[in-house]
């Protein structure tokens, strides 16, 4: 062999242009890999997906006549990315090694190791998944300071002629409907949600794997797992999205229930993972979307596609730009100056408040949550708790078969934890009970009274919702968006101000049992 190529678990890309016929003098290295596993403790549906979208993707390729080296758990015990390379290539005496430019910065840094140590020339190659190529990030995006998803979300609009009248006009004469995409599931609208499409492969030989390897893990473990991990999977997930759920995508993407079994997918594609692998490509995904709307115009309004593609070509396209532009600082941002411990029912969901033990519960045993879930559930409580943010980012890197961290540190640190101070947000995600009491069904059957602020029963996030508001008067107070709520504040009597003050604290005091 000349040649090694290095593919990683989440660099699936069948279209790459390395894969487009074989080579004889190629070799292909696909490994899981022991500090992969362990970096941070994964769901472990999440690593059995991995792993067997990986060992997919290698027998793919073998079966199209490349030649494939994959390497288990068993294979790499005392391993890393980097000596596991370099071995490789000496012993099979290439000239050259390539590689796909990786997401993480973890895994840039390991590269640049390998580059340096090796005998062989070294070179990386663009992954062929993203719409803004990678150099173009810093024409787009500056560090350290706000960029505003809405601004490059038009531009690309635009740039790649995206549901557009002509070159300036948007589609329907608006860039943004979400106005029109923050309705309430009612019990009528539940008996009309389609059941979710889930896959069942087994991967009992992986669980094996992970266990004779004592690879701890969070979540529940099962033997068959729902996600998709073949290409194939995927385009028929997609499919399903556009057939059944594209109708309603945007108009019930920020409500939640716990009154149905499909309360835990409702309207979303369930993509993240078969995206983030790049098993699929967004421009395919968008592309499928937007046709969907043309021949089905009578049932899918604008506001239900737009809804979908700001997702994928606005929010997915620019947290990556804002994650690569402000790396490695991105890690120590801690404006709000957060210190407590992530309270020990993120691990088990068991908590009297309901929308907490929901949204947790339903991760720990799909390794799944929707994003007004992870914002405005889980991210909310620990935004208002001051949980610090490492802690709360390990926990999200870990829990959720779509996270990498090139895209979760952004969505947790910057938009849910506002501790780089409003780089991605213009104001904290910051909310009481009553926007859950709006958005979902979750208050009608909790142990506390969602309409109280004081008092035993009194709903938590009520009062840690004026605390933080409090605490923070004088940053936030800056921004018009925020100072109307300092009025309403203002205007309740100090008793009673201090009584909820008072509530706020006994809550963090007693944040375990709550
Ligand atoms: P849908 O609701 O169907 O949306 C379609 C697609 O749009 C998603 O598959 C995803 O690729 C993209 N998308 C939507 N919102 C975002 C966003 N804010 N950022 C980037 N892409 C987005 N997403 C991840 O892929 N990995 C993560 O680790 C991750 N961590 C998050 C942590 C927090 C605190 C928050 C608030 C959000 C996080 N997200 C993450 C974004 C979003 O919640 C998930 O992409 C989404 O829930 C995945 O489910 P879905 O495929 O059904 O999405
Ligand atoms: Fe959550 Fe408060 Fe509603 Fe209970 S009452 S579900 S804690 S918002």
């Amino acid at each position: 062999f000349h040649t090694l190529r290095v593919i990683l678990g989440d660099q699936l890309n069948a279209s790459h242009k390395w894969l487009r016929k074989p080579d004889a003098g190629v070799m292909y290295l696909i490994a899981e890999l022991h500090p992969e596993a362990t970096y941070v403790t994964h769901h472990n549906q999440k690593l059995c997906a991995f792993f067997l979208a990986m060992e997919k993707f290698a027998q793919a390729l073998t079966d199209a006549g490349h030649h494939v080296r994959y390497l288990t758990l068993d294979d790499t015990v005392d391993e890393t990315l980097e000596s596991l390379i370099i071995d490789t290539a000496h012993t099979l005496k290439v000239k050259k090694i390539e590689l796909q430019r990786p997401d993480e910065y973890r895994v840039l840094m390991q590269y640049k190791s390998v580059a340096e140590q090796a005998k062989q020339s070294v070179s990386i190659h663009d992954t062929e998944h993203f719409m803004l190529p990678f150099e173009e990030i810093p024409k787009h995006f500056k560090p350290k300071m706000s960029n505003r998803m809405e601004h490059f979300y038009r531009k690309m609009r635009k740039r790649f002629n995206i549901l557009m009248e002509d070159e300036n006009t948007p589609v329907a004469g608006k860039w943004n409907f979400d106005s029109a995409n923050r309705n309430k599931l009612k019990p009528k609208d539940m008996a009309h949600i389609p059941e979710p499409l889930l896959f069942n492969n087994d991967v009992s030989h992986i669980q094996e794997r992970i266990k004779r390897h004592n690879i701890q893990y969070l979540g529940k473990a099962d033997n068959a797992i729902l996600w998709p991990v073949t290409r194939h999977d995927a385009l028929h997930l997609l499919q399903f999205f556009c057939d059944h759920l594209l109708p309603n995508f945007g108009r019930y993407q920020d409500a939640m229930t716990d009154q149905t079994p499909q309360k835990w997918t409702l309207y979303h594609s369930r993509l993240s993972f078969a995206l983030n692998t790049k098993m699929i490509s967004p421009k395919h995904v968008i592309k499928a979307a937007i046709l969907t709307y043309q021949y089905r115009k009578k049932e899918i309004d604008i506001a239900q596609v737009e809804g979908f593609v700001r997702q994928i070509l606005g929010w997915r396209e620019y947290v990556r730009g804002m994650y690569w532009i402000n790396m490695p600082d991105y890690h120590t941002q801690n404006k709000l100056d957060a210190k407590r411990d992530l309270p020990s029912y993120f691990w088990s969901g068991d908590t009297k408040m309901n929308c907490l033990s929901q949204a947790i519960g339903q991760s720990l045993e799909f390794a799944y949550a929707h994003h007004i879930q992870r914002l405005m559930v889980t991210g909310n409580f620990c935004l208002l708790s001051e949980i610090e943010p490492s802690q709360v980012d390990e926990w999200y890197l870990g829990i959720y078969v779509d996270a990498l961290e090139w895209v979760e540190l952004p969505n947790t640190r910057s938009m849910s934890q506002f501790a780089d101070g409003g780089w991605i947000a213009s104001k904290p995600y910051a909310a009481s009970g009553s926007y859950i009491q709006k958005m979902s069904d979750y208050c009608s059957s909790c142990h506390y009274d969602v309409k109280e602020k004081v008092g035993e029963s009194s709903c938590p996030l009520n009062s840690l919702y004026w605390r933080f508001m409090n605490k923070h008067r004088e940053r936030l107070l800056k921004n018009p968006r925020i100072s109307v709520i300092y009025g309403n504040w203002d205007r309740q009597d100090a008793q009673q101000r201090d009584a909820i003050l008072n509530r706020a604290q006994w809550c963090l005091d007693n944040i375990e049992s709550l």
